[in-house]
């Protein structure tokens, strides 16, 4: 193709030239060029004028949006930024907060571990902090420290440091991993990290609380209630307290009857059994009895299953124990307390409002599930 209009020899380095329709005229008719995406031009290539126009166009826009961003931003951030075009920033900035936010996740967890996070300002959770950095099926969050690694493993497994690295001399070599079994596998980080990392025996509720659709801060919840980590008051010491609360006149802020622990609360106490009986009708499972151990032997039998009842019952599950744990903290440190139809409500419409992003089987089963949520008969359904 020759182009007959003036020409565009890209300099030094490359041009960027975005998708679109560049019409390029020859000495007969005009060839139209289209490029789906974004290209790449490297220098000494030529470009036909409008390519260029548009390249020109292109940078110019740009400009005028990096300044828009940079305007936006704190000096300190503008200072570093402002060198760059505005993909590069864009890049610079996911890749910066993609970092943040990995370490506030762990800031946030390590926070949680350490903190007063209980209303009462006092006492730590009771969750080890290395126990966090187990998968989740060994009970832990599935956190992978990187803080130490390799440096501190490196202390517990000192060969690892005599192993020369490995000279590939052809494309046939490959380095291979023996595992804690003898199996041979292809080097990864993963093999080596599950072959160091601390092991906590599998446990059969991780399912439960970590399932497909999960809400987070209430899978988050329910996962310190099976490890019995909230501050309870079957829990607390003399020191959590001060020696102006005798432990022993300590009483469940519902019932008024027994100090309140992990299973009275989910859900043995008469006012959490009563949410979790006005709740569990909406997962048609009105059979499992309102004991933390019974719901969760009664998932473990369906856990192998993905249907809406499961999950819908997961999701009444977790938002039950985590809004009767709201209200229970309300009414002990605010005085506030909503009433029994006002807790099943919450829970419904917050299961209700994640059903919405569902998409569902069109059978019978699943359209009556439906007409108990009030939700369309036809919504989102698909198949026959
Ligand atoms: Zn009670």
């Amino acid at each position: 193709m020759t182009v007959t209009t003036s020409r565009y020899v890209v300099p030094t380095g490359s041009t960027i030239v975005p998708a679109g329709r560049y019409v390029v005229p020859t000495g007969k008719d005009n060839v139209i060029v289209s490029t789906g995406r974004t290209k790449v031009i490297p220098a000494g290539q030529v470009l036909p004028q409008q390519a260029l126009n548009v390249h020109a166009n292109l940078v110019k826009t740009s400009k005028e949006i990096a300044c828009l961003m940079l305007m936006y931003m704190t000096q300190e951030l503008q200072k570093d930024l402002e060198h760059f075009g505005v993909y590069e920033m864009l890049q610079e900035l996911k890749t910066m907060f993609s970092q943040q936010a990995e370490q506030e996740l762990l800031q946030t967890v390590r926070a949680f571990y350490t903190c007063n996070w209980i209303p009462t300002k006092r006492g730590k959770a009771k969750v080890a902090w290395e126990d966090i950095f187990l998968p989740k099926r060994e009970g832990g969050l599935g956190i992978r420290s990187l803080e130490n690694w390799p440096l501190s493993w490196l202390a517990k497994a000192p060969n690892l440091a005599l192993i020369a690295a490995p000279i590939l001399v052809n494309s046939h070599d490959c380095i291979q991993w023996r595992d804690i079994n003898g199996n041979m596998a292809e080097f990864s980080v993963k093999l080596v990290w599950e072959a160091l990392r601390p092991c906590g025996a599998k446990l059969l509720w991780y399912k439960t609380v970590w399932f497909a659709h999960y809400i987070p801060h209430h899978a988050f919840h329910l996962w310190l209630v099976m490890r019995r980590s909230l501050k309870m008051q079957d829990k607390l010491r003399p020191w959590d307290v001060g020696p102006s609360i005798d432990l022993n006149t300590l009483r469940c802020v519902f019932c008024q009857h027994y100090m309140d622990s992990h299973e009275h609360l989910f859900f043995e106490c008469s006012y959490a059994s009563k949410v979790w009986n006005l709740v569990r009708i909406y997962a048609e499972i009105d059979t499992v009895r309102s004991l933390l151990h019974e719901i969760i032997a009664w998932f473990q039998t369906v856990t192998h299953k993905r249907t809406v009842h499961v999950i819908v019952g997961k999701l009444i599950f977790t938002a039950a124990s985590y809004f009767i744990w709201c209200e229970r903290n309300n009414r002990l440190f605010k005085g506030t307390r909503r009433s029994l139809e006002e807790i099943r409500d919450l829970i419904i419409m917050t299961v209700r409002l994640k059903l919405v992003s569902f998409r569902f089987k069109n059978t019978s089963r699943v359209t009556r599930l439906l007409t108990l949520w009030k939700m369309p008969s036809n919504f989102n359904l698909y198949g026959d």
